[in-house]
């Protein structure tokens, strides 16, 4: 379990210190700013979504190593995924955290996010993960107020 969680550390330092799709997207047309007044995590996040497919996602942002890692795991897990694969991934690494199975259940693969599975012992922590994906949901809310296509 040590040995565990040291690994899942590492990877947490690892994208804290090198954050993938660190910067803003080309044809940007989803975004959202997300805070966390509980540890003072701040992100934007933009996306270019295109027939209901994210073809490209990225954030920029100041915050603790978790909120951090999670928003670059984030953008890894969902860039190229339809809209509704998001959503599953979405309530998956929900569940993951917060511990309540995700509705609907369905297998959903998360990849390096399970490292995230820590946070639930830590319920302050757990805002600083899921921020990023809160975030990403008010994105692609956000724009079906002006959009028509869907
Ligand atoms: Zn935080």
């Amino acid at each position: 379990m040590n040995d565990l969680g040291e690994l899942y550390q590492q990877v947490i330092l690892d994208h804290n210190r090198q954050p993938r799709n660190y910067h803003e997207v080309d044809g940007t047309n989803r975004r959202a700013e997300g805070y966390n007044p509980l540890c003072g995590d701040r992100l934007k996040l933009y996306a270019r979504i295109e027939d209901g497919v994210v073809r490209d996602v990225g954030f920029i942002g100041s915050g603790c190593a978790i909120s951090k890692a999670s928003a670059s795991m984030m953008t890894e897990a969902i860039k190229g995924k339809p809209l509704a694969e998001v959503e599953k991934i979405f309530k998956a690494f929900h569940g993951l955290v917060t511990e309540e199975p995700p509705a609907g259940g369905g297998a959903v693969d998360l990849g390096k996010l399970v490292v995230f599975s820590g946070v639930r012992e830590f319920p302050m922590r757990v805002k600083c993960a899921t921020l990023a994906w809160h975030t990403l949901r008010a994105a692609i809310e956000n724009q079906e107020e002006t959009t028509t296509t869907e």
